[in-house]
């Protein structure tokens, strides 16, 4: 268990959830695997870090950060099972190619303005987003590329 308390775990803490072990462990493991993970993946490593923390704990806290938006759930790596992907500092960015599927990370985005607009217009308290464009990533855009058909 980090013995300091990540700003995540800070929030799940001032938004009145219980810091409970499983809950800890769930989200360390997220954090430090920066990327995305299914819901299998996570299971996996947490019983590797802790075989004490059942299957039903890893997903009751799985649900309970999907819901705060701590993180959320993309299905860029298969149309079935959704990988989950952290929310740093309340957003995160794809491009993806859907000719090879290639997925382009970005970090920084222009969209505050547009979340604070948004809150006012429709009194919506906005947590995060996640952003995916679709298109063609640059090999698959050049005038000799393939398009793939399966
Ligand atoms: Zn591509
Ligand atoms: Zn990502
Ligand atoms: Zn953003």
């Amino acid at each position: 268990m980090p013995e300091i308390l990540s700003q995540r775990a800070l929030r799940l803490r001032e938004g009145g959830h219980k810091l409970t072990h499983a809950r800890l462990t769930v989200l360390d493991v997220l954090e430090k695997s920066d990327g995305h993970l299914t819901s299998a993946g996570l299971l996996e490593k947490v019983t590797a870090a802790d075989p004490t923390i059942g299957r039903a704990s890893v997903f009751r806290a799985l649900d309970l950060f999907t819901r705060l938006s701590l993180v959320r759930p993309t299905y860029i790596d298969s149309s079935v099972t959704p990988s989950y992907v952290l929310l740093p500092d309340g957003h995160h960015h794809h491009v993806i190619c859907t000719n090879c599927g290639r997925v382009i990370e970005f970090a920084d985005c222009d969209l505050t303005a547009l979340a604070s607009e948004l809150e006012t217009r429709l009194g919506v308290k906005i947590h995060g987003h996640l952003l995916e464009f679709y298109g063609l990533c640059g090999n698959c855009s050049a005038p000799d590329a393939k398009i793939e058909e399966s």
